[in-house]
C-alpha cells in the first residue's frame, strides 16, 4: 500500500493507475469496523481502492469538537494496509485550504437545512466542498459512503447529480456494535457510563419502530417514544428527533413505511446520531436494564 502525504504524490500515483477503475472511501480517520466495511465494499466495486484520511476543519461548527476529534493515523495506515487498500491519501490541511482559499460548494434547500443541517450551520457546506475537492484530486469512478450518515450521503448524491460529476455513489449499511450502538469514531469519547446511556438511542428508535409496526403512525407520538427512552438519563440532551420523508426531508405528520426517523443527541457533551427507516427491520439492541 502507498501512503500519499501530499497532492503531488497523489497525482503521480493516479497517473500510474490511469487505466484502472478507482473507488474512493473518504474518511476523517480513527478507523473502525464501519470504515472497514466500506473498504471491503469498495474493493468489490473497482480495480483499486483509495482511502482518504482528512479531518476537514470547515465542516466543524465547534472549534473544541475539531480539536478533540480522535486522530490515530499510524493505526489507520496499518488497518488500511491489512484491509487490502491500494493507497491512503493523507493531505496536509495547508494544501487543502491554502491562504486565500475562498471557494465552497453548497446544496441548498431542505436536504441541507433540516436535521443536522439545522443544528450544525455550515456543516454540510463544508462536507460537500471537501468531497468535491477530494473527487477532483482522486478522480474516482466510484465513491463509498455509509448509511450511518444518511443525510450526508443524500446531499452528496444531489451534488453529484446537479453538478454532473461522473462518480457513482454507493451507500453501504451501518455497522453496529453487538449492543446496537452504531460504530462511530466519536464513541471513544464516551466514558463507560456514557456508553450505557448512548444505548438508549438505538433502543428508543427500535421501540418507535415496533410501535409503528403495531399501528402507531402519528409522528409526534413516535418521537415521544424516543424522547422517553433518552431523557430518563441525566447528561442526555436531545438535539433533534424528527420524522421526515426520505426523498425530500419534508416534515411528516402521519408516518408511512419508508419514512426516516432521525435523532441526534448529546451524551455527556458527545454528539451522536442514529436513524431508522420506519417499517424496516428491527435493530438488535440490548434490553433495558431493570
Ligand atoms: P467519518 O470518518 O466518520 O467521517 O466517516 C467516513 C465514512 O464512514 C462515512 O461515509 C460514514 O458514513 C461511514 N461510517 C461511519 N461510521 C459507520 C458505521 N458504523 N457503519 C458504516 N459506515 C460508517
Amino acid at each position: 500500500m502507498q501512503t500519499l502525504r501530499n497532492i503531488d504524490e497523489l497525482r503521480t500515483w493516479r497517473a500510474a493507475h490511469a487505466q484502472r477503475t478507482v473507488a474512493v472511501v473518504p474518511t476523517m480517520g480513527a478507523l473502525h469496523a464501519g470504515h472497514l466495511s466500506l473498504i471491503e465494499r469498495a474493493r468489490s466495486e473497482a480495480d483499486v481502492v483509495v482511502v482518504t484520511v482528512f479531518v476537514n476543519p470547515i465542516q466543524f461548527d465547534d472549534a473544541e469538537d475539531l480539536e478533540s476529534y480522535p486522530q490515530t493515523l499510524d493505526d489507520d495506515i496499518i488497518a488500511c494496509s491489512q484491509a487490502g487498500v491500494d493507497a491512503i491519501f493523507v493531505p496536509p490541511r495547508a494544501e487543502m485550504y491554502p491562504n486565500g482559499y475562498c471557494t465552497f460548494t453548497e446544496v441548498v434547500g431542505p436536504l441541507s437545512s433540516t436535521l443536522c443541517g439545522a443544528s450544525r450551520p455550515g456543516h454540510f457546506r463544508g462536507v460537500t466542498t471537501v468531497v468535491l475537492k477530494l473527487f477532483n484530486l482522486v478522480q474516482p469512478q466510484v465513491a463509498v459512503f455509509g448509511e450511518k450518515d444518511l443525510q450526508q450521503a443524500l446531499i452528496i448524491q444531489r451534488m453529484l447529480s446537479d453538478l454532473h460529476v461522473p462518480v457513482r455513489l454507493v451507500v453501504a449499511p451501518t455497522i453496529r456494535d453487538i449492543d446496537g450502538l452504531p460504530l462511530s469514531s466519536r464513541n471513544v469519547r464516551l466514558g463507560e457510563e456514557g456508553r450505557l446511556k448512548a444505548l438508549a438511542l438505538p433502543r428508543g428508535l427500535d421501540k418507535a419502530n415496533r410501535a409503528f409496526a403495531d399501528g402507531e403512525t402519528t409522528s409526534i407520538k413516535l418521537v415521544e417514544i424516543v424522547y422517553e427512552e433518552l431523557l430518563v438519563h441525566p447528561g442526555v440532551e436531545v438535539d433533534y428527533a424528527d420524522v421526515v420523508q426520505l426523498h425530500n426531508f419534508a416534515d411528516v405528520t402521519e408516518a408511512k413505511a419508508g419514512d426516516l426517523l432521525a435523532v441526534a443527541v448529546f451524551i455527556d457533551g458527545v454528539r451522536l446520531i442514529d436513524h431508522i427507516l420506519l417499517g424496516g427491520p428491527a435493530l438488535a439492541v440490548v434490553p433495558e436494564a431493570d
